[in-house]
């Protein structure tokens, strides 16, 4: 059993941030530190650095993205607009990575987080179990995002469908469906860059299950709001959502340039698929080759369910990017959290509060 002050899981933007303010309050990658060191492990489960940008689909531009806010203490590089995310990100990451010396272990994934049992001989510790062994650790930091967990709703007649579903996260180009006729379903930002771009060269039919709310303007007060609502959800144990969704959606460039070729035509959500389309409410038969799901994720948690840490209501109490029933555990990048400057801040606040908890300093004050 390998020991470790904080283990963080997942080395996307949130667990980047928590590595970098770890480092940076003394805290020493497990893998180099001397026995009297507070020490930290980040364990990732992909083959490179990146997090999940290094999957977003080629045409998800640099500017394109809802605003990248850089990682602390080191700025993303100058990007052309048009070069890829899925190019320009993972390259900073890596070079963020190397430059901090964060000593990212990867691919690891964590199978499970659960707390240590007397055989474990660590009881007050949290143990995960990984591709590469157990680790315990006085509190864990979990990162591990949303990209893993693409949401699809169900609807009847689903599995009797001809033509092709796939969820956004396999998106690659719009070329695949040239001449083609494309349903759309989902009211979020990719569901209408996508309707955009594949409007260029497919049939497109756009569907929501409500009406869009159009924002010519997002102020900072509007954003606050939104991010103390979805704080207030998480803390009552709700589902996580994204802040994206509660404020509305902002009229971007692509939005409008929808608009001005006549694409942007939302109807409502159908209520069955059938072998060769959609039946919608009033009866009527909408035919389609293809239905994108843009229909979002859910936040990757599978892992902690040894810590039976769900409400009734599907999702885990937090405050503060910590778990209210298990105070050893950090949620970042999760509800208010999931944005770039969301998970920058959770991470910086996942650290503060490791270092203000008197366990932390009573190991500290006992001589090695
Ligand atoms: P990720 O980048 O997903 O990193 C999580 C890491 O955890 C991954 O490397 C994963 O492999 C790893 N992991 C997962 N499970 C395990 C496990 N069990 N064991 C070990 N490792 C594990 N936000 C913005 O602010 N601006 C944008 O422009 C923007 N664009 C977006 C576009 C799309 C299409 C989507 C879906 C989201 C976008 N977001 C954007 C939100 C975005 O997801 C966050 O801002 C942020 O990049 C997520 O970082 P993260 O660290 O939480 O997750």
């Amino acid at each position: 059993m390998r020991l470790v002050d904080v283990l963080v899981i997942g080395a996307g933007q949130a667990g980047l941030s928590a590595a970098y303010h770890l480092q940076h309050r003394g805290f020493t990658p497990a893998t180099r530190a001397g026995r009297a060191d507070r020490t930290f492990i980040v364990l990732d489960a992909e083959q490179a650095p990146g997090g999940a940008w290094q999957h977003r689909w080629p045409s998800l531009k640099m500017g394109t993205v809802n605003g990248i806010h850089q990682l602390p203490g080191f700025a993303v590089p100058p990007a052309h607009p048009d070069a890829s995310s899925r190019d320009v990100l993972p390259d900073y990451f890596a070079d963020y990575e190397e430059r901090f010396a964060l000593d990212v272990q990867r691919p690891v994934r964590v199978h499970t987080v659960r707390g240590a049992t007397p055989q474990d001989g660590a009881e007050t510790r949290l143990i995960a179990e990984t591709d590469s062994g157990p680790w315990a650790a006085r509190y864990v930091i979990n990162a591990t995002g949303t990209w893993t967990r693409p949401f699809w709703p169900y609807y009847p007649g689903m599995e009797n469908f001809r033509g092709r579903h796939l969820h956004v996260r396999d998106y690659v180009s719009a070329d695949e469906f040239a001449g083609q006729r494309v349903v759309i379903v989902g009211a979020g930002v990719s569901a209408t860059q996508l309707l955009e771009e594949i409007s260029r060269v497919a049939d497109t039919f756009w569907v929501t299950r409500t009406e869009p709310e159009w924002l010519d303007d997002l102020s900072d007060a509007d954003l606050s709001a939104a991010v103390a609502r979805v704080e207030e959800r998480v803390r009552q144990g709700l589902p996580a959502q994204s802040v994206v969704r509660v404020t509305g959606m902002y009229r971007a460039p692509w939005v409008r340039r929808a608009e001005e070729r006549g694409v942007l035509v939302r109807h409502p959500m159908f209520t069955r698929i059938e072998e060769r389309g959609v039946r919608m409410p009033d009866g009527s038969f909408e035919p389609a080759d293809v239905i994108l799901w843009a229909t979002g994720f859910r936040a990757e948690l599978a892992h902690l369910a040894p810590l039976e840490l769900r409400t009734p209501q599907g999702g885990i109490r937090v405050a503060n990017g910590r778990s209210l029933d298990e105070p050893r555990l950090f949620l970042i990048g999760y509800g208010p959290s999931q944005s770039t400057v969301g998970a920058n801040r959770a991470g910086r606040d996942a650290v503060l509060a490791i270092l203000d908890d008197p366990a932390l300093a009573e190991k500290h004050a006992i001589p090695a």
